[in-house]
């Protein structure tokens, strides 16, 4: 019998990064490895089966992304997350729509799992960090093998059903937006209509997918600082990010309150988008009571003021 100490490790630590094999699902998240495994079979077989789809379905599936990147940054990150913006409500279901059209799932559950890293940024709980689960990790895995904090807990704001709703037909959302491209069928041949298919669905699905988990992976790879973390800007992902402002990671993480987070010449298309839509009246910046909420979830000194106290039209 050994007379040394138990290790120091508590029990939330152990289970998140105990060693395991890559299909090795948390309760409940077989669906989404199946979804990852899925959409990159497809993307494979279909590129070389179907490598040249119609131009419009190029350009459809383009513009998808961007309306579906603006949904993920402007509705999920900087209006619902952080409070930072109050969107119409017109306007923030339309975002909400691309959003899961471009797989970001629920906003209840994206929201959730954004605030839980914030207030976890590179600790041990932080399920997302590529310091504790190495850059795979932080990239893919943990979308299926890590455990989900407790929604209720961290959402109590969105309990609304316009944001229910979302989770209840998350399901049908993603067929559509695997599927959308047949719409081909009813005015191409089928083999172009495959193609139109592939690209609009699984081509831009997996692109979709890869960039917003650079914000996880590659933009959380700098040294562990006291403030913002090991977040860090990185500007090559701005092509990648079509210039939305995602990949100014260490500029969110030193302000999250801050609906601007490219900074300066660093391009930012998802504060423009808001500055827009303020000009239009769809749109007014929240920030004390973006403030108080990110308190309320225990983002705590996190939670500044913005860097540039901005202000665009209030309705
Ligand atoms: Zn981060
Ligand atoms: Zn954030």
């Amino acid at each position: 019998m050994s007379l040394s100490p138990a290790p120091l490790i508590d029990a939330r630590q152990f289970r998140i990064w105990d060693p395991r094999a890559w299909l090795t699902c948390a309760p409940g998240e077989v669906p989404t490895l199946l979804w990852v495994i899925g959409l990159h079979v497809a993307l494979v077989v279909g590129l070389i089966l179907l490598p040249l789809p119609p131009v419009s379905a190029m350009i459809a599936a383009v513009v998808l992304l961007f309306l579906g990147g603006l949904g993920t940054t402007v509705a999920y990150h900087r209006a619902l997350a952080h409070r930072a913006v109050t969107l119409n409500p017109v306007i923030e279901q339309i975002l909400i729509f691309f959003a899961l059209c471009n797989g970001s799932g629920s906003p209840r559950n994206w929201v959730t799992m954004h605030r839980f890293h914030h207030q976890q940024s590179d600790k041990p709980d932080d399920i997302s960090s590529p310091h504790y689960g190495g850059f795979w990790w932080s990239h893919l895995r943990w979308l299926w093998q890590a455990e989900q904090p407790d929604k209720d807990r961290l959402v109590k704001d969105m309990t609304a059903f316009r944001y229910r709703i979302w989770t209840t037909i998350q399901v049908p959302m993603l067929g559509l937006a695997v599927g959308a491209g047949a719409v081909y069928f009813l005015f191409v041949p089928w083999q172009e209509a495959l193609a139109a298919m592939l690209w609009i669905g699984p081509v831009r699905l997996v692109w979709a997918l890869h960039t917003q988990c650079t914000v996880n992976s590659i933009c959380h790879l700098g040294a562990i600082a006291d403030h913002g973390g090991s977040s860090r800007n990185v500007g090559w992902l701005t092509i990648a990010h079509m210039g939305q402002g995602e990949n100014w990671h260490a500029n969110h993480h030193r302000a999250p309150a801050n609906p601007r987070i490219g900074q300066g010449l660093q391009l930012d298309l998802g504060w423009w988008s808001i500055r827009a839509l303020g000009v239009m009246g769809l749109a007014k910046l929240k920030n004390s009571k973006a403030t108080k909420v990110a308190d309320d979830q225990g983002q705590g000194a996190e939670a500044e003021q913005p860097l540039e106290a901005e202000t665009i039209s209030q309705r």
